[in-house]
Order: C-alpha cells, then structure tokens, then sequence
C-alpha cells in the first residue's frame, strides 16, 4: 500500500491488550488501567482476520505489542496463528521481558525470531521506580532467556529521561561492548502519564552523541540512526521523535486491542476495523493508509502529543 505521499505502508503493530504487569511513571497511572471487558477486547480470530486482509493489502511485518502482550492469555498461540500467515516476512514483539524467562522458547517455535525489550535503567532501584512493580532481574531473566532460545536481533528499548538515567548513558551503551544487542535510546514523548512532566526530563538524543562522542556512525535503519562504539559486538541507536521527525520514513499502522486502525501515533483519528469483514474490512484499511497525515503536529515537553490515548492503549 502506499499512502498519499508514496510511503509504503508495509508494518502494522498490533496491541493485544491495554493491561501490563508493570506501572511505568511515562506510560501508565499507578493503580493501572479501568479493566476493558474481555469482549470490548478484539478475539484472536478477529486478530487473525485483519492481519491477514492487511497482508492482503501489502503489510510484511506485524509486531505484537500492548500493554504487555505477554500477559495475554494465549499469547504464543496467537503468534503461531500470525506467523503462518502467507505473506508475513517478519513477526517480532516489544514486551518488558519479565515473563520471558518461561516463555522465550515457545515464541520462538511460535515464529517471533526477533523481539524488543524495554530496559530503562541498569539499577535494581531505579528499575522499581520507574516500573512502581518490576524487578530488573525479571527483566535481566527475560533478556538472556531471548537470547538462549536463539532471538536474534535482540533490541533495548531504553527511553531517555533527563535527570533519571541520563547519567547511565555510558553504562547502558557498554552493554552493545559485549553483547550483539541494538541498544535504542528513545526521546521521551510528551503522551498520556509523560505529557506532565517538566522540560527537563525531555532530554535529545544528542545528549548520548555528547557523553559518548568516540560513537561512529553506521547509517539508519527505519526510524533509528545507528551508531558503534569501536570495536563493540553490538550498536547504539537513538530514535528522535522530538528533535528530529522522523514522518518522512513512517511506514505504519496501528492496531488498538480494542479494534481500531489508528494512522499515525500523535493523531486521535482512528477507524474502527470491528465487525467487518472481506471488501469491506479491506476498504477500511485502505482508508486508514490514505488518513495518514504527511507529519504529526508539534511535539515538544510543551507541545502535547494529539494521540488523546494512553501508550499502553496504542502500543507504542
Ligand atoms: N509493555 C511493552 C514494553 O514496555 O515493551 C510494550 C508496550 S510499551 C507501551 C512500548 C514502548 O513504548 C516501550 O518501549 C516504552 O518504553 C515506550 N513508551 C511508553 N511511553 C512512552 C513515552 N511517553 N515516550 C517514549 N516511549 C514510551
Ligand atoms: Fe507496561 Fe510497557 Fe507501559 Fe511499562 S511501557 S507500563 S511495561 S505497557
């Protein structure tokens, strides 16, 4: 599919569920989310159709994400169900890791070769602040248990907060020094929980090019420029919603768990996709690729995201 400004529109992120076992302070409030009724939720098969008229429509890489995709019940099931279908060429995940230490294997029969991991901070303490529930070694489990069933690659997601782990920059970029992982720092964006906080907590991604300035530039691949410290197994990558839009390269859609194709991250305009079918379920995805904007609005600490929904809603 290509959009009204010849982006292809090939990848399509599907939340499974808006619930999550953590309470990370960006993204979700401390007593967790009004619990959606299970049929409010879409149904794996109703997963599986609109996958499936998607990758009818030209998508090649679905990736599964929520809340925490790993709390849905069934998950692994609902991956196999993805995974088989004709015409997908990739099928990877974003979770918080701390259930993949008993479920890693089966993803990976299941067909998910390759994951994300968010990781914020290398310390046990900083962990549970910013989670308000997790464990870093849960997380640190759930990492090692991705690369022993054989994940590969494996991306960190670790979102950069001025004045929270801005001072593990070089700590968490030498992990790239002994293991093959991509590690991305994310701009924190000014969505839902994270919209309140101050200037000071939206840090650039040049702040990781300032403390680490023997980094070397490797390219970019999709939304993130990616860089090496030498001679490290791995690379750094630093995805920058804020300082520098990246909508030129935006080749997505958005499924929300409760069945609505959202065109792009910072706009509220979503087309509901529940209670379709054949021509008429295709149509509507054609609709949604032809809604995306040509860039979303403003976005700064000051400047909030038009997404109207919550991350743990959209998916990230
Ligand atoms: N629970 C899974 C996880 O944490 O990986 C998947 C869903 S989570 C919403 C997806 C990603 O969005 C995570 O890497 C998280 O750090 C990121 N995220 C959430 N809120 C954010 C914000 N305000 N700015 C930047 N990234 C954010
Ligand atoms: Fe849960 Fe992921 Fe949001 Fe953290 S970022 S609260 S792990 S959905």
């Amino acid at each position: 599919m290509q959009d009204l400004f010849c982006r292809r529109i090939d990848y399509l992120r599907i939340s499974v569920t808006d619930r999550c076992n953590l309470r990370c302070v960006y993204c979700m409030p401390a007593e967790g989310v009004a619990k959606q009724r299970h049929s409010d939720i879409l149904t794996f098969e109703e997963i599986e159709e609109i996958a499936r008229a998607a990758v009818e429509l030209g998508v090649r890489k679905l990736r599964i994400t929520g809340g925490e995709p790993l709390v849905r019940r069934g998950i692994v099931e609902l991956c196999r169900r993805l995974g088989q279908i004709p015409g997908v060429e990739d099928l990877s995940m974003t979770t918080n890791a701390a259930l993949l230490p008993h479920m890693a294997q089966d993803l990976y029969q299941a067909g998910v070769h390759r994951i994300n991991i968010s990781l914020d901070t290398l310390d046990e303490d900083k962990y549970r602040r910013i989670t308000r529930l997790g464990s870093l070694a849960d997380a640190l489990s759930g990492l090692r248990a991705a690369a022993e069933a054989g994940m590969a690659p494996i991306k960190i997601n670790t979102v950069l907060i001025g004045g929270f782990n801005d001072d593990e920059i070089p700590a968490l970029a030498d992990l790239t020094r002994r293991y093959p992982v991509e590690l991305r720092f994310i701009e924190l964006m000014p969505i839902g929980h994270a919209a309140p906080f101050g200037p000071e907590a939206y840090l650039p991604s040049q702040a990781v090019l300032e403390r680490l300035p023997q980094l070397q530039r490797e390219g970019a691949c999709g939304v993130a420029a990616l860089y090496r410290l030498p001679g490290a197994a791995g690379r750094v990558g630093l995805i920058s919603p804020l300082s520098h839009h990246f909508c030129g390269q935006c080749n997505r859609l958005r499924l929300t768990a409760d069945g609505k194709l959202r065109p792009c991250l910072h706009s509220s305009d979503e087309v509901p996709l529940r209670g379709l079918h054949g021509p008429a379920l295709r149509d509507a995805i054609r609709e949604a690729v032809r809604r995306k904007p040509e860039r979303h609005g403003p976005l700064s600490w000051s400047e909030r995201s038009g997404a109207g929904r919550d991350m743990n809603e959209i998916g990230g």
